[in-house]
């Protein structure tokens, strides 16, 4: 479907600034470049713009806001910059990492000054790898608050936002320069768009199974949990263009999915002290190391299912999560007053089971590291009532993708850049490194909204 044409005369009807894909890196895009007085136009595939920012939890990690300053948490996009290469093993580029670490804070900042989105922060839990509260959200912590809020402001800004419009064929001149972008629409019928510029905001190929089993084939067979209209285009028409790519490996893995309810299931609920066991009432791995790579744990279980298991101290942390109180309202949330009891609702053995807790809790009150390497220091016994979720490991959205420079400007394999083409968000390669264990929360987010707002700004 994503094809490359060479033709001579560009259409007759030209924007200053086309966008492909109208979830947060495509608005954030938009806002930036109506902004910079740029007309605007964005094509989105959908009858409405959701993506899967609008599946997402919505946060997005920023370091030294005024939402941190105000709560006294001390921090600054070199110890964000810090914590991001740590996770990904020293993989990404540096340059981009202090690009989006720099840009988000102010981002957000603009975003609730200039367009009214409330955010807050996140201070009752840390993300694994994260050395600080840096979590922004909106009141509901849910993506679909995030883009229905973008989208209102992107009216509000005038930007026309052309839904049912499926971009199928960048056009190009002899120079391979973008001149526009054809598109279909449900009926069939297509027309041709003329741009000065193009920003690919159409995210990555995590809904494209062949991709995914061409790129990571451990994934090949997990549940797609991200938006399925995300097919892999921009780094299909990227490679056409020669455009260089990296990382198609990484990605974002998610290992408490809610099954078969399919809600996921806050990763606060291992941070603040619970553990996933499999059938057999058993711990496998390290939950702490972080969500991402946990997805591959406990696929790799007997059938592909884990339980996770925390109490009513951290369900009320949780709750806090639109998704979490659902999966409480689907009745996903087993409920139980002792261990046996909570062995019976997850049909695993007690004896196993009870073992199990026994071992955390010495190793929470020893305050040392288990033998998978997990230290429980700092988090609060387990008590009574017990609760437990029956979980799944799922992919989430691809983190590999087009190269860019730091204008966001796509780079060809010869490191010169394709200087109208741009991209952000799951288009571009992120920030994770080589596969899902280098994945931070909220990197997906991060890259989104950062590098919306560079490409948005960008001129050519
Ligand atoms: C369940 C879940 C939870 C997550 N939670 C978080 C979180 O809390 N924090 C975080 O940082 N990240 C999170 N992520 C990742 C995050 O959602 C993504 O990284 C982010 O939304 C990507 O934004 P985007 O704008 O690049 O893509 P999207 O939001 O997916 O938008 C891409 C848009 O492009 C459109 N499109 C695609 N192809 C075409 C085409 N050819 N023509 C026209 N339109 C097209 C699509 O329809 C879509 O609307 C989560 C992901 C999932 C699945």
């Amino acid at each position: 479907m994503s094809s490359v044409e060479q033709i001579d005369r560009a259409p007759e009807v030209v924007v200053d600034c086309l966008i492909i894909g109208a979830g947060a890196a495509g608005l954030v895009a938009a806002l930036s470049a109506i902004e910079g007085g740029e007309s605007v136009l964005v094509l989105e595939r959908d009858g409405v713009p959701q993506g899967s920012t609008a599946l997402s939890a919505g946060l997005i990690p920023a370091a030294g806001t005024r939402w941190q300053a105000a709560l006294g948490v001390e921090d600054s996009p070199t110890q964000f910059a810090i914590d991001i290469m740590r996770k990904a093993h020293g993989e990404p580029s540096l340059d981009l990492i202090v690009l989006v670490t720099r840009t988000i804070g102010p981002t957000l900042e603009w975003l609730a000054d200039r367009h009214q989105l409330p955010f807050s922060l996140v201070d009752n839990f840390t993300y694994p790898g994260h050395s600080r509260y840096r979590m922004h959200g909106l009141p509901s912590r849910a993506g679909r608050e995030l883009i229905d809020r973008l989208r209102a402001a992107a009216e509000t800004a005038g930007i026309d936002i052309l839904c049912e419009a499926h971009a199928t064929t960048l056009l190009v001149d002899r120079a391979n320069r973008i001149t526009g972008v054809r598109f279909t629409r449900p009926d069939g019928s297509s027309d041709d768009i003329g741009c000065k510029r193009l920003i690919l905001a159409c995210s990555g190929y995590g809904g494209n199974p062949a991709l995914v089993a061409r790129h990571i084939p451990q994934m090949a067979s997990a549940t797609y949990f991200g938006h399925v209209g995300n097919q892999g285009d921009a780094l299909n028409w990227g490679e056409q263009l020669d455009g260089a790519t990296r990382h198609l490996g990484g990605h974002q893995g998610h290992g408490s999915v809610a099954h078969p309810a399919g809600i996921l299931i806050s990763w606060a609920t291992i941070t603040e002290g619970g553990f996933q066991v499999n059938a057999k009432g058993e711990r496998f791995s390290n939950e702490a190391s972080g969500y991402s790579e946990q997805a591959a744990n406990v696929l790799a279980q007997p059938d592909g299912i884990a339980w996770t298991i925390f109490d009513a101290r951290i369900a009320d942390i949780a709750a806090q999560f639109e998704d979490f109180r659902n999966a409480v309202a689907h009745g996903a949330v087993l409920e139980a007053q002792d261990i046996a009891g909570l062995a019976a609702g997850m049909r695993v053995p007690a004896d196993a089971l009870i073992a199990t807790f026994a071992e955390v809790a010495t190793a929470k009150s020893e305050k040392r590291t288990d033998r998978f390497g997990r230290s429980f220091a700092g988090v609060p016994q387990l008590v009574t009532p017990y609760r437990a979720v029956r979980v799944t490991g799922a992919l989430f959205h691809t983190q590999g993708g087009l190269v860019i420079d730091d204008h966001a400007r796509v780079m060809r394999r010869d490191g010169s850049v394709i200087d109208n083409l741009f991209a952000a968000g799951g288009a571009a390669c992120g920030v994770s490194g080589a596969d899902a264990s280098g994945y931070l929360s909220g990197n997906g987010l991060l890259t989104a909204v950062a590098l919306g707002r560079v490409a948005g700004l960008a001129k050519c």
